[in-house]
């Protein structure tokens, strides 16, 4: 057993989340820690909401609220969602608490102590009507180069240059209009460049990393600058060092205190379970935590972040970039073993977008369809490697011809069929070739889906545990169990029941990380009792250093079914089954599509 760290992105408090969300890291990385947990690792799979930065503090503006009620609102709508997909987290939480405030300025300062944060004046464009940092993609203006009206601070859509906001001709706020205020302003930076030489010999020691991700993260290397850790904004995590601390009008840059959440919810997360030190086996570099393994998951436009400045934040704080240092109180920390990032889904051939409608949220999909169907969805037809299109027709074509006439078809028919004749799972006598055989291909599953599972090629993994039940479904075509009928026949009848009441068992197991609503219904069904697909909850809790309550999600996982075969126990009392998938009607398609076009 080994312990594995599944490090799940944080999903931004400023408005529901939509299904191409959680198709680039919410049910790839619960599948994965699922499998992991079932295998016999020791899993800690952590996340929360990312609830600082302008955003938040410009829509909180915009809806008359505090940031802080802004955040709440839906800090409590996406635990929700996330519940409602059975995500797995041992602890989702947000970074608004004071636990991950107290760990932020532990890292921020064991930077600054060991040198690689650097206080610098800047030219900084902010907002004459508020005082507050214009953040560069926040501004708009003619570009200098081409001439387009609409280039953003940061760079220019149409000529595709990098540009800063005092280059731009006519520069105004897209927030209000106003003309920013371009002011010297001191901010302090992340020495970067200090981090460029360890961050490519980690590269070079990386194994099994997807090509593109890791040729994208060497790149960024060619052209390290220093990046501003700080903003003028009064939402955020104060700046830990005298002279800063009380003033309100300078916080830490929200993506900075974002990416410390894997470890500030880590330590949150060791602290409710009454051994705040147990986070260390999976993060001590020099410790227990030696031998564990990490897996950030996330989608690609956000690699930057955990294969570049994630690592240089625990170089530095560790005393590993070019100007050494001492590791902080926290002690030496682990890096990524693997950054697994996700591609782009698509939404009927275009772009996700709130504004324009081109969405569906994750509880309006819940609303009117099973979690498992779309769970299913996103394994087989994600955007695992390649940016994929979601489309109704395509949602239901798979619902209908692989989970209910594929899978949910070989769970009823087996089943009721031992149910009808046996009332009970048969014993099974005299196995044939075909029997062996088919039993074979169900045991070898485990193997072959579990390694797809460990290598992040979760597609190819529920292809193959498809495959179990396609072969299974062909046998029973080609057994025939319901022509047996007499009383000669009856033993073989059993026998072919009871094998393929195990092969259903086994692809239960093998589909459990993806399907684990559906598998706990197909487990009850076949005769077992208790736990076989752990479910997170909702809990209220208290914030531990004395802040406002809020809403986690936690769950006990370690029962359930484990990653192998289990011998089905001839005799165990079986009932007729209820359908474990719904059939969907193809109007859904048409009736979704409208949905779609209101108000567009
Ligand atoms: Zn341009």
């Amino acid at each position: 057993m080994s312990h594995v760290l599944a490090a799940v992105a944080w999903p931004y408090a400023n408005g529901p989340r939509h299904i191409g969300h959680v198709s680039g890291f919410g049910v790839p990385s619960d599948v994965f820690s699922r499998y992991m947990r079932m295998a016999g690792h020791d899993v800690l799979m952590v996340s929360g909401t990312d609830e600082h930065g302008t955003p938040i503090q410009v829509q909180a503006d915009a809806d008359g609220v505090t940031p802080r009620e802004l955040a709440d609102r839906y800090n409590r709508v996406i635990v929700e969602d996330l519940h409602g997909l059975g995500l797995s987290y041992d602890l989702f939480t947000r970074t608004t608490t004071r636990n991950h405030y107290a760990v932020v300025q532990d890292l921020f300062e064991g930077l600054f102590a060991n040198g690689y944060i650097v206080a610098r004046t800047t030219l900084g464009a902010i907002s004459p009507s508020t005082g507050r940092t214009l953040p560069d993609r926040y501004i708009e203006g003619t570009c200098p180069i081409c001439g387009y009206d609409s280039a953003r601070g940061d760079q220019c859509d149409n000529c595709g240059n990098q540009l800063d906001p005092e280059q731009l001709i006519n520069p105004r706020s897209r927030i209000n209009g106003e003309t920013p205020q371009f002011v010297e302003t001191e901010h302090f930076f992340l020495d970067l460049p200090a981090f460029a030489e360890a961050i490519g010999g980690w590269l070079d020691r990386r194994e099994n990393w997807r090509p593109n991700v890791l040729k994208f993260s060497r790149n960024l290397l060619d052209d390290l600058q220093p990046r501003a850790i700080t903003r003028d904004l009064e939402w955020g995590v104060p700046i830990p060092l005298d002279g800063w601390r009380d003033r309100n009008d300078k916080r830490i840059y929200v993506w900075f205190d974002a990416v410390i959440g894997y470890l500030s919810a880590s330590i949150e997360w060791a602290r409710r379970t009454g051994d705040p030190e147990a986070w260390r086996k999976w993060w001590s570099a020099d410790g227990e935590g030696k031998d564990a393994s990490a897996y950030y998951f996330m989608g690609k436009d956000n690699i930057v972040f955990h294969s570049v400045i994630w690592p240089a934040l625990l170089l530095g704080y560790s005393g590993e970039g070019d100007k050494g240092g001492q590791p902080g109180g926290l002690g030496k920390l682990n890096l990524p073993t693997e950054v697994v990032s996700s591609e782009y889904l698509t939404m009927e051939g275009k772009k996700f977008s709130s504004s324009r409608r081109v969405v569906i949220y994750v509880r309006d999909f819940l609303e009117r369809y099973d979690a498992d169907a779309l769970r299913y969805f996103i394994a087989a037809a994600g955007p695992e490697s390649n940016d994929t299109d979601f489309t109704w027709a395509e949602f239901v074509r798979r619902n209908n011809d692989e989970l209910v006439a594929g899978w949910g078809n070989l769970v009823n028919r087996s089943i009721s069929m031992a149910a009808k004749n046996f009332g009970a799972i048969p014993p099974a006598v005299d196995l044939t070739a075909e029997d062996r055989a088919l039993l074979e291909v169900a045991r070898t599953g485990f193997a072959t889906v579990g390694e797809l599972i460990g290598k992040h090629r979760q597609k190819a993994a529920i292809g193959e545990a498809m495959r179990v039940v396609a072969e299974a479904n062909k046998y029973l075509s080609e057994q025939a169990p319901w022509k047996l009928k007499s009383e000669e026949e009856k033993p073989r009848q059993g026998t072919v029941l009871h094998v393929a009441l195990q092969v259903v068992s086994d692809a239960n197991t093998l589909l459990t990380p993806f399907l684990p609503h559906s598998s706990q219904k197909v487990f009850e069904l076949l005769g077992g009792t208790g736990v076989h697909a752990p479910m997170p909850k909702i809990v209220e809790v208290d914030d531990l250093d004395g802040g406002p309550a809020y809403p986690v999600l936690m769950g006990d996982y370690t029962e359930g079914a484990r990653w192998e075969s289990v011998p089905l126990v001839a005799g165990t009392p079986l009932a007729a089954p209820k359908p474990v998938f719904r059939k969907l009607e193809p109007s859904v398609v048409d009736e979704e599509l409208a949905r779609l076009g209101e108000g567009a």
